[in-house]
């Protein structure tokens, strides 16, 4: 499997992982944008949010609360982060397995260009 966060979630490239469970893992961004900039993956190989099946919405769900317990692990529940989902290329997502951004530690620009 070439994909890079298949490899990451599979524990072929070493990582340190904030939070695993057998859905999920989540590490921080090799190139963070803001001082916590953590990536929620999930296990299952998923392209996007526009490739997601019917049967993996409630996946996505169990995502959003895995991003909140690691928002608060964070110290960033209390003042507030952002949650993006970067989906195809004009969405900007260059790696084509689904992920959330979580964006915090500083306040963040009001508006996204
Ligand atoms: P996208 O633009 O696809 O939404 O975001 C992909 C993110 O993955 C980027 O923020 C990039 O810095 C991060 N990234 C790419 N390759 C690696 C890697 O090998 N390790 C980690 N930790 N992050 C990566
Ligand atoms: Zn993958």
């Amino acid at each position: 499997m070439s994909c890079i966060f298949c490899q990451i979630a599979a524990g072929e490239i070493p990582s340190e992982f904030l939070y695993e469970n057998d859905e999920f893992v989540a590490f921080n961004d090799i190139h963070p944008q803001t001082p916590v900039h953590i990536l929620i993956i999930p296990k299952k190989h998923i392209v996007s949010i526009a490739d997601l099946a019917d049967e993996d919405v409630p996946l996505v769900g169990r995502m959003m609360a895995v991003a909140k317990k690691v928002a608060e692990d964070a110290g960033v529940a209390q003042k507030g982060y952002r949650l993006v989902m970067n989906t195809r290329p004009d969405g900007g997502q260059v790696i084509m397995h689904l992920h959330m951004h979580l964006l915090g530690g500083r306040k963040l620009p009001d508006r996204m260009k």
